[in-house]
């Protein structure tokens, strides 16, 4: 193969490999953040049980407290009902009794519920617990996992910047100047081919030039985008 070819495969590669490291370093920032995000929630999942779960606790509080104060009203009605002169009196007395008795069982009712809901949720908040610890390593690990990740390509990227640079003082400038200008424009500066379809544009290339390019004795361009021809047979 001629040597400018070999010469211009070599960048072609650096760059492809620079432009997939470069992106996959522009992606990592968005991935920490999903990360954290998600953690977060898991964290704040666990911050909203504990706060219902108080909630909870103090409204069965208050209702336990209305339970004793409708008993109160109980015991007072019990000791007016010895003191009452008429029938009127004495029957009121009672429907203010039973209407207190009443109102217990329904209060009795709402606290069954309360109850059952705070099992409920001190179940979720268990399973949680269990889980939670686990689950913050897994994601301290994929977060720094990440990191390092963003520090090797960097790395990377140095040294094949370094390798880039080393290898264009070998070029001949013209051809470094064409290759820059075609990348700049297309992509990519070289089309790889294994048969007469231009990689870069699809272009059926010529049969005259198809065949001088399998023999590979010089650098030919594709008429239609201009990309540098180089055949490599499968
Ligand atoms: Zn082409």
């Amino acid at each position: 193969m001629d040597s400018d070819i070999k010469q211009l495969l070599e960048l072609q590669d650096i760059d492809l490999r620079i432009k997939a490291l470069e992106k996959e370093k522009e992606e990592i920032p968005k991935q920490i953040q999903t990360l954290e995000e998600e953690k977060n929630s898991l964290l704040s999942k666990l911050n909203n049980i504990e706060k219902s779960l108080k909630q909870l606790e103090l409204t069965k509080k208050e209702k336990e407290l209305d339970i004793y104060q409708q008993e109160n009203q109980i015991k007072k009605i019990e000791e007016n009902l010895n003191y009452v002169k008429t029938n009127e009196e004495y029957k009121a007395l009672l429907r203010e009794k039973a209407h207190a008795e009443e109102r217990i069982m329904e209060i009795e009712d709402e606290i069954l519920k309360i109850m059952e809901e705070i099992e409920n949720l001190s179940k979720e908040k268990e399973e949680l617990q269990a889980s939670i610890d686990k689950e913050m390593e897994k994601y301290d690990q994929l977060i720094n996992g990440k990191k390092e990740r963003k520090q090797q390509i960097e790395q990377e990227l140095e040294k094949l910047k370094s390798d880039r640079e080393q290898l264009a003082k070998d070029i001949k400038p013209s051809l470094l100047n064409k290759y820059e200008r075609i990348k700049e424009k297309r992509g990519t500066a070289i089309a790889v081919v294994n048969s007469d379809t231009c990689t870069g544009c699809f272009l059926v290339i010529p049969p005259r030039l198809y065949s001088s390019l399998v023999k590979g004795e010089k650098l030919l361009s594709c008429p239609n985008c201009g990309r540098f021809l180089v055949y490599k047979s499968e």
